[in-house]
């Protein structure tokens, strides 16, 4: 009985519109031929311009940056151009807008030779061609909408050297001339953007991303770099895996930060529960209908909440609107227009909503049901003060919001089992933030890896306020059971899993804190008057907060960070919220009702939970040997059924799903060691 589910992604490349004409007149670039030999900066005539300015005295790249038109480079944009023209190879990660693109162009215009650009959408190369003519540059783009004698033009003009910046659709790829003039192209780096496209574990993968490995393989050039705007770490080393980069290939990941936001999480029990935090949220920041201070976008997970909702705060006096894909093309513009007119006080709606969507002074955002990943909960939040003055995200979570998000997954069109076990597996990240404990903010940096702009607590997000407001006693409690924890994490350090440093803190028997010797010292039951399941909560708490890390191979095993080392010296504050004592663990979601529903996969216990890692690791590895995708190798889902099952032998593990007699030669007995391995460490 639900309503039909939104789409997760932003569905197929817009088309881009006719040109208007040749953009003949830009093509007379600065390069009079193929420039070779070793690359000094300033290069040649480009930088011209900027000569005799006040950037003169600066350094090549800001010289080259003030020829570009730029005053100043952003946060982070120097450091990529630097590690690009250092380590020749680039994996960058920033926020759409955040100007990725300057980290190639900016090269391209100073190194010798035609810079090559794969992008996916013809609208955004336009663009971008269009600004960069516009600044000077010989930029030009290549695409099937072009008239075939203007791409005849370009070609012929590409080949010549005529211009710094080609860009091409990832399609033009297949075709033998383009690969043919790429051959003969002096082509001093080559940039990926929207990496991401190229990983089946994305949100938006494109086929069509596949052939960029082998041009890379072929054209060799001498420096590549890859961009994108969002990258969790398994997608990352898939996009170098597949673009045939080396696993240390330098990654920089910045400007994720949204310090004016005060992130919040609620689990609600009931209706009026949740209602009653929506009217408070819109009181707290827009104060009362009709007072001018600005918006708020409600975010619904169907597209009947949204009416009902929209409906609801109607009545309270709000102007509002509903949005969502299920409602005529000129109703939904309609509501657009209005919000962006600033006549609607509150849009409720589904993730349709917020594509190109730019209002600066949204100052809520709040999602009725949590969304679908980590990623799209901060993309939609990150709604909200555009404007860097303050505003807040709520996200609230129900008791039956697992089983509906399951539904959701379940129900979507492209439903390969494999998908739905990664699909289900990053709303769990999100539901772990949720459960929280740490800085809010902080804890989604670390989520994108981008430790460099953590705040050591935001002091602004739910976490932080809570913690602002404790009195000494409880604080020194926490400061004592958490250094106490951490201590245990440094005596089991590189040795064993999460699991183990929670029985040593707990004193509970085990042949392994006995022969290591670990039962002998002042840490053994040191928390004994917590049960082994609290103390692996609070340890994981540790985890979101940057202080315990786990060390890979095919070994789980856990790691004190150095600011976990800090904490523990006392040298740093524990800022940190202790698990709640009564508090289940992870709720099993209900049956969803659909009839093709298959029941969730049982939830792993601790040691299942390494194992499926430690055959992840495997599996990730196996798949980069045999050039496959991992799914190739073994579905999430098998390998969740070996982590459940722990077989000991070639029988048992015939057992689990997907497991056939070619599988299990194949891998039966690396299968075998792993499970043996993790379980016998976690
Ligand atoms: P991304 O590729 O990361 O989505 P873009 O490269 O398109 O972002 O940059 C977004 C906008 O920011 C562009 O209009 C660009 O001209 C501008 N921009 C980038 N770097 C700078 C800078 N250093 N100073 C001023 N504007 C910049
Ligand atoms: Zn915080």
């Amino acid at each position: 009985m639900s309503a039909p589910p939104e789409a997760e992604t932003t569905g197929p490349p817009e088309a881009a519109g006719p040109i208007d004409g040749p953009i003949d007149g830009a093509a007379e670039g600065p390069i009079d031929g193929p420039v070779d030999g070793p690359v000094e900066f300033p290069v040649d005539g480009a930088v011209d311009g900027a000569v005799g300015s006040a950037a003169a005295v600066d350094s090549p790249l800001d010289v080259a940056l003030a020829a570009l038109g730029y005053d100043e480079f952003r946060p982070g944009q120097r450091e990529a151009v630097e590690t690009l023209l250092e380590s020749d190879r680039l994996l960058l990660v920033a926020p759409t807008g955040g100007g990725k693109s300057l980290v190639y162009q900016l090269p391209a215009t100073v190194l010798p030779g035609t810079t090559l650009v794969v992008s996916p959408l013809v609208s955004l190369m336009n663009d971008q061609v269009t600004a960069l003519n516009e600044r000077g540059v010989a930029a030009t783009y290549l695409a099937a909408t072009l008239p075939g004698d203007e791409i005849k033009t370009r070609m012929r003009d590409i080949a010549a050297g005529r211009y710094r910046i080609v860009y091409a659709a990832p399609e033009r790829l297949a075709f033998g001339g383009f690969r043919g003039l790429l051959a003969d192209l002096d082509c001093p780096l080559v940039a990926i953007d929207e990496a991401h496209c190229i990983s089946e574990w994305g949100h938006d993968f494109r086929p069509e991303y596949l052939a960029i490995g082998q041009m890379l393989a072929d054209l060799a050039p001498p420096r590549i770099m890859a961009c994108t705007a969002t990258a969790t770490p398994v997608v990352r080393d898939e996009i170098l895996d597949r673009l045939g980069l080396p696993p240390d290939t330098p990654q920089l990941v910045r400007g994720f930060a949204r310090p004016n936001l005060a992130l919040r999480a609620r689990e609600v029990r009931h209706r009026r529960e949740r209602d009653g935090l929506v009217d408070a949220t819109l009181a707290e920041t827009l104060d009362r209908p009709g007072s001018g201070r600005g918006c708020a976008i409600v975010y619904t997970p169907t597209r009947k909440a949204a009416e009902e909702e929209a409906d609801r705060l109607d009545r309270s006096g709000w102007s509002t609107a509903a949005y969502h894909a299920g409602l005529a093309a000129d109703v939904r513009t309609g509501a657009q227009q209005r919000f962006l007119d600033g006549d609607v006080e509150v849009v409720c709606a589904t993730n349709a909503f917020g594509m190109g969507i730019d209002r600066p002074d949204v100052r809520a955002v709040v999602h009725l049901a949590p969304p679908g990943s980590v990623e799209a909960y901060y993309q939609e939040v990150g709604r909200a003060g555009r404007d860097g003055a303050d505003a807040v995200g709520l996200m609230l979570v129900g008791s039956g919001d697992m089983a509906l998000r399951r539904h959701l997954i379940e129900s979507s069109p492209d439903a390969a089992p494999e998908t739905i076990q990664h699909r289900w597996n990053l709303f769990l990240e999100l539901m772990r933030w949720a459960e929280g404990g740490s800085c809010r903010h902080d804890a989604i940096l670390r989520y994108f890896d981008d430790e460099a702009e953590t705040l050591a607590g935001c002091g602004r997000c739910d976490v932080c306020t809570t913690l602002g407001e404790r009195v000494a006693e409880e604080d020194d409690d926490t400061t004592l059971i958490v250094r106490k924890a951490l201590s245990a994490v440094a005596r089991v350090h590189d040795r064993f899993g999460l699991q183990l440093a929670a029985k040593l803190l707990a004193g509970s028997a085990d042949s392994r804190l006995e022969w290591s010797g670990l039962q002998d010292t002042k840490t053994f039951g040191a928390l004994s008057d917590h049960s082994e399941a609290w103390l692996v909560r609070l340890l994981r708490r540790c985890v979101t907060a940057g202080w315990v890390d786990f060390r890979g191979g095919q070994r789980p095993m856990v790691v004190l960070t150095d600011d976990g080392r800090e904490v523990m010296q006392g040298r740093r504050p524990v800022r940190l919220l202790l698990p709640s004592d009564a508090q289940a663990t992870a709720r099993a979601p209900r049956a969803t009702g659909s009839k093709t529903a298959k029941p969730p996969p049982a939830e792993l216990d601790e040691t299942g939970q390494a194992v499926f890692e430690a055959l992840r690791r495997f599996r990730l590895e196996e798949a980069r040997r045999e050039g496959v995708p991992p799914y190739v190798v073994a579905s999430d889902r098998t390998l969740r059924d070996v982590a459940a099952l722990r077989p000991r032998n070639l029988a048992e593990l015939r057992l689990a799903h997907g497991i056939g007699p070619s599988k299990a030669e194949r891998y039966g007995d690396a299968l075998l060691g792993i499970v043996a391995e993790a379980a016998a460490l976690a």
